[in-house]
């Protein structure tokens, strides 16, 4: 069973469901966002529009699908405007209602309101990400400030925590239901974390903190952008590309050309990064590229990150102590299904010891090539995955590239429908006669065996200059039974290869890979059937959150499934067992430094946040000191190092002690695929369980949901096998 080639660290998972949660995620997602413009202009336009403004007015499309075909650039910052302002009335309402605060009036009332604000936002989010231009981005950054604002307003208000707190200390005596008691613990504790019971002067303090870091978060981001598009290497030569894949090399010659220069360019970006660190034999340019990256941010130059590092570390400390925590890790935790940070370190030290090993094991047969090559000397950091192509070819002859022919996108979607169909008895029809934010994008309805609509899935699949990069799932509207039966619309995105003339689009094992990936996070939207938005799909804790993605990877690159979908795009060839063979084969392959890499940044995030007193301290000398603990090899750099670690110091800061998430919910998928195997891949009685546990989204808290599907806690054995660390 091959094990995930590398870890979707660059999967963002957009939820911005939850009420308490809401404003903050998007205010993080308009930070991130700044960091990746680098010229805004100023909206001139009349912002005036709010009579017939589409976003504001009742969609009367199918299925209630949002117009993107009538929403233009210049609506999204009046529809914003209007939808505060309606939002601050609903909450006057409930904040002046002289009934006694009771559930349905205080809580339910709350999770009522907004629903103009969450609309807006969710359109709004969705376009920028996938298809936005300098005036949304303009927006965004007029945007971002108010509701930053708008969100303290409501979660800082004493008088409206002071009806929740009412409703609170009744609640044994209010016959709720499990799910409405789910609902009053989540909002309780939204409010407590967000700081409502400290006094004036601590709060005033906090929103101080809460603005700086943004700040800082900012600066971070820039500083980072900056110094990944410093370093540019040109090749001249052909040999120097090596076996470099050809749709590579097309785009570093587009790359090259777009700068002016002959040959092909190469940057600090990973899709151009790895293949050239994988390929090139030219040594002294891999080292190039490679010192390049791993020193970004620690430049001692202008944008230089080892202050801001610090100083938010620093003030994150502060921030917990305030809130009456030791550290930022502990006031994190607290909230995740891991509880603590003994359970965090307990976790990555079990997989740490095999791993480290294997890692050190592999290292020596890459020396060994290394030498073979006529090279004397150490094995460094810039020829780990040169040689480790080069060993894999010769023991497996197995080549990424010879998937891609099977791996049409289409086909791979279609796998991933049939897998549902099979799993659930989804069906999923084409619909050609909905608005949508671009015409590469395919729009489906979801229907259950019996026919019954579940819900809508856009799928945009291909890159483009308006996509930010990576892959990501959100949804335009989350199913929900407050008011009539609201189903869900969710979105899947890719940054696929386009087609050309001469190619439709072919994707790679782990291109594919995503794409099953990120359906995961479709279903987990589209199979929930809860009562209450809050608690609907994915608004789960963030070391759940990517375990229903995560664990269909699995069905991916079973041999049964390869069957029904990977075929030739050409000839209709089903893949041959002898591609399935090599797949298999080589699954455990250099996943010793695929762990290893991915740890080390998992340690290092723990050991910046778990810091307790406010002293700032010298970046690099921590960070070296925290890699000797944990006895890193020198020739392994952790996936991200501290000064361009963008998931805990810049974009969104979701992920501060919280890298490990990855890896834990690998424990979850690991051995809740081990139950399907048990039986078989496709055993419905299994996926009834799993889909149960999936519609129950977040109103239980996830290890419960965990031990109802599988009957006990998650065992860490499968995860182990999956990686090659045991038999
Ligand atoms: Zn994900």
């Amino acid at each position: 069973m091959p094990p995930s080639q590398f870890i979707h660290s660059n999967c963002y998972l957009y939820s911005i469901n939850k009420k308490h949660k809401l404003m903050k995620q998007f205010y993080t997602f308009i930070i991130s966002l700044l960091l990746v413009t680098s010229s805004c202009q100023q909206n001139n336009q009349e912002t005036a529009i709010t009579s017939n403004n589409p976003l504001l007015s009742e969609w009367n499309t199918p299925f209630g699908v949002p117009p993107f075909d009538k929403i233009n650039n210049n609506h999204y910052q009046p529809a914003f405007e209007a939808a505060m302002a309606e939002h601050k009335n609903e909450i006057d309402l409930i904040i002046k209602n002289t009934d006694e605060p009771t559930f349905a009036n205080t809580l339910e009332a709350l999770e009522r309101s907004g629903k103009s604000l969450s609309r807006v936002s969710r359109v709004f989010f969705a376009v920028n990400g996938a298809n936005t231009n300098d005036s949304l981005q303009a927006v965004a950054k007029i945007i971002a400030p108010k509701l930053s604002a708008h969100s303290d307003d409501i979660y800082l208000n004493a008088d409206l925590f002071k009806k929740i707190n009412s409703v609170y200390t009744q609640k044994e005596t209010l016959n709720l239901t499990p799910e409405q008691q789910r609902l009053l613990e989540e909002t309780y504790k939204g409010f407590v974390r967000s700081g409502i019971n400290l006094d004036e002067e601590s709060q005033t303090r906090l929103r101080a903190i809460n603005g700086e870091l943004a700040q800082l978060a900012q600066q971070f981001g820039q500083n980072l952008l900056a110094e990944t598009n410093t370093t540019k290497v040109v090749v001249t030569s052909k040999e120097e590309l090596g076996n470099l894949p050809a749709s590579l090399v097309a785009a570093a010659a587009k790359e090259a050309e777009n700068n002016g220069k002959e040959g092909w360019m190469f940057t600090l970006q990973r899709p151009s990064l790895n293949p050239f660190l994988q390929y090139s034999p030219n040594r002294e340019l891999r080292k190039e590229l490679y010192m390049g990256y791993a020193m970004r941010g620690n430049n001692g130059n202008e944008n230089d990150n080892n202050k801001i590092v610090s100083k938010m570390a620093s003030l994150r400390v502060e921030r917990a102590n305030l809130k009456g925590y030791k550290s930022h890790a502990d006031y994190i935790l607290s909230d995740n299904m891991a509880e603590n940070t003994t359970r965090v370190y307990d976790f990555l030290n079990k997989v740490w010891t095999p791993a480290l090993e294997m890692a050190t094991s592999e290292r020596d047969d890459l020396q060994a090539m290394l030498e073979r090559d006529g090279i004397k000397g150490k094995l460094e950091g810039w020829d780990w995955r040169y040689y480790t192509e080069k060993v894999r070819k010769e023991r497996f002859d197995y080549d990424e590239e010879q998937m891609r022919p099977y791996f049409e996108f289409n086909a791979v979607k279609d796998g991933v429908f049939m897998l549902a169909n099979k799993l659930f008895g989804l069906t999923f029809s084409p619909l050609n006669n909905v608005p949508t934010w671009h015409p590469d994008q395919q729009v489906f309805e979801v229907k259950e065996a019996d026919g019954t609509h579940l819900g809508i899935i856009y799928m945009d699949f291909f890159a483009r200059e308006s996509k930010r990069g990576g892959a990501w799932m959100n949804a335009l509207r989350s199913q929900s039974k407050l008011d009539g039966n609201i189903t869900p619309i969710v979105t899947n995105n890719f940054n696929f290869p386009p087609p050309t003339e001469s190619s439709p689009s072919l994707l790679s094992f782990t291109e594919a890979q995503t794409l099953f990936h990120e359906f995961g996070h479709a279903l987990h939207g589209l199979l929930s059937n809860v009562t209450y938005t809050s608690l609907s799909g994915t608004n789960v804790p963030r070391d759940f959150v990517e375990f229903p993605s995560q664990v269909m990877e699995n069905w991916m690159s079973e041999p049964e499934v390869l069957k029904l979908y990977a075929k030739h795009y050409q000839t209709g060839e089903v893949i041959p067992d002898e591609l399935i063979k090599k797949i298999t084969d080589s699954g455990v392959f250099n996943q010793g430094f695929a762990t290893v890499e991915y740890m080390a940044a998992a340690y290092l995030d723990m050991a910046w946040h778990s810091l307790k007193d406010t002293t700032q301290l010298t970046t690099s000398s921590f960070e070296k000191s925290e890699m000797e603990k944990i006895g890193l090899i020198e020739e392994i750099i952790p996936r991200y190092k501290t000064t361009y670690y963008n998931h805990i110091f810049g974009g969104d800061p979701s992920y501060s002690s919280g890298y490990y998430s990855y890896l834990w919910s690998e424990v979850l998928d690991a051995d809740a695929f081990q139950a399907f195997k048990e039986t078989s891949i496709f055993d419905q009685e299994t996926a009834k369980r799993y889909r149960k546990m999936l519609s129950q989204g977040g109103t239980k808290p996830g290890m419960d949901l965990y031990r109802e599907f599988r009957g006990r806690e998650p065992k860490i054995e499968p995860l182990l096998r999956k990686r090659g660390f045991l038999n």
